[in-house]
């Protein structure tokens, strides 16, 4: 029988029973097996892991594991550089662009008003999750774990927070993604990039007050929905404000479930 040694580095220790998490701690295994299947098999989901270090050297998810190796495996962590150290992928994660598990909706919705690419239906199955995630690098947003170990998704998320909210501020945390939010720039309803529009030209659509009192319209392509600065505009100016704003230094992310 052969043993590794294992240490895993902030949420991923999520992923573990208690008495491994934080800690180093030793796992025996009787087969050869690829680092990438060996931690699967301790319950971490690999589009959450960033780095691994092999008694101090960067390798990627294809190493066979030795007899005595010491292992550390870190997360996804874009607001570190790290570029110099990764074996995993070409390059770091940084990629604004989303698909959504067909239950987070609402999560969907706010990463729209957010302005980021935001895939979502809530017909989607696992299969095509994972197809889309693949063919247009979108990162996967989830709360099923079995969902992340599909083989052709290496870029993902699993999502703690069970409240919507909390699932953006979350996301804005971990990908620290606070500099990249262009809010009001995307169609919450379908993901299409808005654009200016005349007011003559969307004319017909409006309600007798909207047009009494408003000048300033922008229109999905897509769509067709209009929106300008309504009612509720002060009231998602404020959500805007809520999720955006950078928590302060070293709080930890709350997490619902936990
Ligand atoms: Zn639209």
């Amino acid at each position: 029988m052969a043993s590794a040694w294992f240490r895993f580095y902030e949420e991923l220790n999520d992923f573990l029973p208690p008495a491994q998490r934080k800690v180093e701690f030793e796992h025996r295994f009787d087969r050869r097996a690829s680092i990438k299947d060996m931690i699967e098999s301790l319950g971490v989901p690999h589009p959450e892991i960033e780095l691994i270090l092999v008694n101090s050297r960067s390798v990627d998810f294809s190493h066979i594991v030795s007899d005595g190796d010491h292992i550390s495996v870190y997360p996804v962590f874009e607001s570190l550089d790290v570029s110099p150290l990764l074996r995993l992928r070409p390059e770091p994660l940084r990629n604004p662009g989303f698909i959504v598990d067909s239950n987070l909706g609402r999560l969907a919705r706010y990463l729209r008003l957010l302005g980021f690419d935001c895939l979502y239906r809530n017909d989607y199955r696992d299969i095509e999750v994972a197809r889309i995630s693949l063919q247009q690098h979108r990162t996967v947003l989830t709360r099923d774990r079995r969902l992340l170990q599909y083989k052709v998704i290496d870029h993902g998320l699993f999502i703690r927070s069970t409240a919507p909210k909390d699932q953006v501020r979350e996301i804005l945390k971990r990908l620290d993604l606070y500099r990249l939010a262009r809010p009001f720039s995307r169609c919450t309803r379908c993901n299409g990039v808005l654009a200016a529009v005349s007011k003559e030209s969307v004319d017909r659509s409006l309600q007798p007050r909207t047009r009494l009192y408003y000048h300033v319209f922008r229109q999905c392509p897509d769509c067709k929905q209009v929106y300008w600065q309504g009612s509720h505009h002060a009231r998602m100016l404020k959500l805007i404000g809520d999720f955006i704003a950078i928590p302060s230094g070293s709080e930890e992310t709350e997490s619902v479930d936990s």
